[in-house]
Order: structure tokens, then sequence, then C-alpha cells
């Protein structure tokens, strides 16, 4: 089933909290350890796009309000067909 919504986190506003990582029902989102963000810390990615039902929940509780939530397909990436 394709992917209900997709979220854009903000890496100059995320440090790494955890906390969207943990409310998220859908186990969608992880912090990236294979980058640092330009504040220096390992920001949060859509490590599992394709569960996001784009309930909201994550940029809700994000103290720091770093994501901003997209109901529908999400939009491909350079050089996908
Ligand atoms: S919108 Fe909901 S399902 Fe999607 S990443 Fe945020 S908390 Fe998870
Ligand atoms: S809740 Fe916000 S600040 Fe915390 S890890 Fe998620 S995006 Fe980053």
């Amino acid at each position: 089933m394709p992917a209900k919504g997709w979220v854009e986190i903000n890496d100059l506003y995320c440090k790494a909290c955890e906390t969207c990582v943990t409310d998220c029902p859908k186990d969608v989102l992880a912090l990236d350890m294979s980058r640092l963000s330009p504040r220096g810390y390992h920001p949060a990615y859509m490590a599992r796009p394709e569960d996001c039902i784009a309930c909201g929940t994550c940029a809700v509780v994000c103290p720091d309000a770093a994501i901003t939530v997209y109901k529908g397909t999400p939009p491909k990436k350079e050089g996908e067909a």
C-alpha cells in the first residue's frame, strides 16, 4: 500500500531529542546516524516512509517545530522513474 503522507524535517531545528521517533505510531522515523546536521546532531529522518499515515503526531510532539506533515503521495526523489 502506498504511503498516505510524508514529512519534512528541518535539520536546522532538529536537536535529535528522539521524541518523534518514539511517538510515531507507525515507527516511521529514526535518527540518521550517517549524517550530522549543521548544529552537530544526527537528525531525524524517514527510515520507513512507506508506513507514514500523515497522522501529524510527530509534528505536534516535536519541541522545536522541525517537522511539517503532508498528506497524499510523497513526491518522487530525483532519479526515480
Ligand atoms: S505523520 Fe504520523 S505516521 Fe507519519 S512520521 Fe509523523 S507520526 Fe509517523
Ligand atoms: S522531535 Fe523534533 S527535535 Fe526531536 S528528533 Fe524529532 S524532529 Fe528532531
